[in-house]
Parts: C-alpha cells; sequence; structure tokens
C-alpha cells in the first residue's frame, strides 16, 4: 500500500466501476450508438445489447426477464413502486405500510401520498433496526394495498426479515415492495424465497454505472406506467433506451453473480476486524445496526463526544473516505431518521461514522484505519467541552 493511496470505503453510497463493466458498455457509446428501437443492423444489435442486459439482470434475483424494467435509478423504481401501485389499486384502498428507517426514496414518497389523502403506517423498529414481521400483520386492513419495507438499511447495515413478512403480505393478499439498493449486488435476493411482488434496485451500487436501476414486477402485476409515450419497457417506462448503461447493469450482474460469494467471504472478516479494532480502540461507543444480521461490509457506529462530519474530514484528509451514517442526509438538518428509529439521542447521533467496504478493499487498508482514527477521536475529544474528564487525555 503506497502512502498516499486513498483508502474508499464509501461503497454503501457509490461503486466504482468495475473494468469489465466498463468494457461491456463502451461499443454502444459510440461504435454501435443507433436506438435500440430502429430496425436496422446496427440498432439490432442495441436490441440485443438491451435483452442481454435484461436477462442477466433478471438472473441475478430470480426473476424471468419480462419482470424486469429499467429506470433511471434506486430512487425512480421506488418511486414508481409506491405511486404506480397507490394509483392502479386506489379503487380497494387507499393505505400504505412501510417503516420507519426507509431510505428516502420510499418514505418521502409515502408522505407525499400522505398530503394526497392515504393513510400511511410508518412501523417502529427494534434498537437493531430490525421490523417486526407481527407489527406488519397487526397493521394489515382491508384496504392495504401496499407494503414496502426495504431488504438492509444503507446507515446502519441491518438485513430485515423479508421472507417472514412476505409470508404474511401474501396470506394477506397484499403487494410486498422492498428498496433493495444495499443488498442486490451485495447478498443474495431471490424474489420468490423473499415473496417479493416488486423490488427496487440500482447499478452504481453493484460496480456498475450511475443512472441505470431496475424495477423488478411479478408478472400479472397492475402498476400505473411510469411515463407515457413510446413502446419502450412494455409501455410502462418508455423512452429510448439507456443502451450502454443497461449492457453495464447486466454484465455487473453477472459479475456478482459469479462473484458474489467470495466477495462475502472476503468483506465479512474485513468488516468484524474493522468492528473489533474500533471497538477496543476508542472508548464510548454506540454500534449501529445488528450485529450478525448486517450487510458484510457495513459498519456502523456513533462515537460520543464528536462530531462526525469533523472526523470524517480528518479521515479524508488522512486519506480515508467515509461516512457519516447516509450520505443522503448530509447537508441537511437534523439528524438521521435513521438513527433516532433506533434510539440513539441527537448527540450520539450527530457523532456517526458509517465504513462500507468493497472488492478493492483489503486488510491493510483495515489496519491503517483501526491506526488513525483513535488519534482522531482524540483529538476531538479533547477540544470538545461535553467531553466528560476522565476521556481527556
Ligand atoms: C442508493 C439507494 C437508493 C437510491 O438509488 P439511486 O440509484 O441513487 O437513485 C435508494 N435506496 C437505498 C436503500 C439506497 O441505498
Amino acid at each position: 500500500m503506497s502512502k498516499d493511496e486513498i483508502i474508499y470505503m464509501d461503497h454503501a453510497a457509490a461503486t466504482p466501476l468495475h473494468p469489465e463493466v466498463k468494457e461491456a458498455m463502451e461499443p454502444y457509446l459510440d461504435v454501435k450508438f443507433a436506438s435500440a428501437m430502429s430496425l436496422s443492423g446496427m440498432g439490432q444489435e442495441a436490441k440485443y445489447a438491451v435483452a442481454t442486459g435484461r436477462q442477466r439482470v433478471a438472473d441475478l434475483i430470480g426473476a424471468r426477464p419480462e419482470e424486469v424494467y429499467f429506470t433511471s435509478g434506486g430512487t425512480e423504481s421506488a418511486n414508481w413502486a409506491v405511486f404506480g401501485i397507490a394509483r392502479a389499486h386506489e379503487s380497494k384502498g387507499r393505505h400504505i405500510i412501510t417503516s420507519s428507517i426507509e431510505h428516502h426514496a420510499v418514505l418521502m414518497a409515502c408522505r407525499r401520498l400522505q398530503e394526497l389523502g392515504w393513510d400511511v403506517t410508518e412501523l417502529p423498529v427494534d434498537g437493531d433496526g430490525i421490523v417486526d414481521p407481527d407489527d406488519v400483520r397487526k397493521a394489515l386492513r382491508a384496504d392495504t394495498v401496499l407494503v414496502s419495507i426495504m431488504h438492509a438499511n444503507n446507515e446502519i447495515g441491518t438485513v430485515e426479515p423479508l421472507s417472514e413478512i412476505g409470508k404474511i403480505t401474501r396470506e394477506a393478499d397484499v403487494l410486498f415492495h422492498s428498496d433493495a439498493a444495499q443488498t442486490v449486488g451485495a447478498i443474495d435476493v431471490d424474489v420468490d424465497a423473499l415473496n417479493l411482488d416488486l423490488v427496487s434496485f440500482t447499478a452504481h451500487k453493484m460496480y456498475g454505472p450511475k443512472g441505470i436501476g431496475a424495477l423488478y414486477m411479478r408478472r400479472g402485476t397492475r402498476i400505473e406506467p411510469m411515463f407515457y409515450g413510446g413502446a419502450q419497457e412494455s409501455e410502462r417506462r418508455p423512452g429510448t433506451e439507456n443502451v450502454p448503461c443497461i449492457a453495464g447493469f447486466g454484465r455487473a450482474a453477472e459479475l456478482t453473480k459469479e462473484r458474489g460469494a467470495d466477495r462475502i467471504a472476503k468483506l465479512t472478516p474485513m468488516r468484524d476486524r474493522l468492528f473489533d479494532g474500533i471497538l477496543d480502540a476508542i472508548p464510548e461507543l454506540v454500534v449501529n445496526g445488528h450485529r450478525e444480521r448486517r450487510l458484510p461490509n457495513n459498519m456502523s457506529i456513533c462515537i460520543r463526544y464528536v462530531e462526525g462530519e469533523s472526523v470524517l474530514l480528518a479521515l479524508d484528509l488522512a486519506g480515508v473516505v467515509g461516512s457519516t451514517a447516509s450520505a443522503c442526509v448530509s447537508g441537511t438538518a437534523g439528524p438521521s431518521h435513521v438513527l433516532m428509529a433506533v434510539g440513539r439521542s441527537m448527540s450520539d447521533a450527530n457523532g456517526s461514522l458509517r465504513l462500507s467496504l468493497g472488492r478493492c478493499n483489503e486488510p491493510e487498508h483495515v489496519e491503517r484505519v483501526i491506526e488513525l482514527l483513535p488519534a482522531i477521536v482524540q483529538k476531538f475529544r479533547n477540544m470538545s467541552p461535553i467531553t466528560p474528564e476522565h476521556l481527556i487525555r
């Protein structure tokens, strides 16, 4: 490891393009640029690339290709699932169940429906961030049209018991959507095993390009189209296909299918070492999320008596890229709704640090962070007026 190598540990926010994904995209950026709707030979090649991409993405989650709809990313997929199902099933009722720790892509869509007169139940989670399937059962009503529970939380890494929840929604004949942006590409996601009807995910969290995602929809699901226009995506999400990104997404899915188990086997012990090393070296830390039922690459803590953002900037200066609990809330006022939901105090939530590992991280990177972080934290604690006397050195 060279001295000025950047140690990137923010894979929950964005992953680097895999070189083989880039290679798969390149022909469609220039040489084979025709629209996939064109009847020309070049157009047919683009159409074939879209079909291949769809097949590969479907294979990754145990779906059929015709059940995969390409979108611009996780946010669009989640918004489409919430609004599209709501609009198409309004005659049955106007009630939606979700959790209090959803990504804003789901949470804000549900809150918009609430403003429009829908009933939204935001289920609480326990201290580890887990939704109790029994709470879902109790919240179901005759007018419930959708249950939307994320697969794994982007801030604290907790993985939700989707197959149990899915069994309950299946019995009640209510549609079940999951925001799986953090899990597709990271852990096994099988739409049948998890009893899912709709799944949102995105390529840039799995070494694919930004600006392309997918919504899986079980065959026969009634949904209001996302857009109106051409015939693309079975007329449900029309617009000229993003052929290079679809080809890249497909290749990323294929690579995940081939190498996903190896990635998990490599990342899990590194994550555990990161936790143990940091917990051993720094007093007064709080672990966020469930210690076992969590993403293989996610380490999330609250460091008492410091500002998470100060720690982050100091790490950045030292060449380590991390995040506070969620990149998406940086810049917005207030503490993370996820950390509040799992019971952190305001001041603890302000000291959050998330390090999310990826395929280019090595054990020596983890050791470097374990070496750097205690001194950074100590420096800020020594400067802070709220640090208790016995922690000042
Ligand atoms: C990243 C992410 C999203 C948003 O995906 P985009 O492709 O950036 O729109 C939604 N939900 C979760 C859980 C995420 O991690």
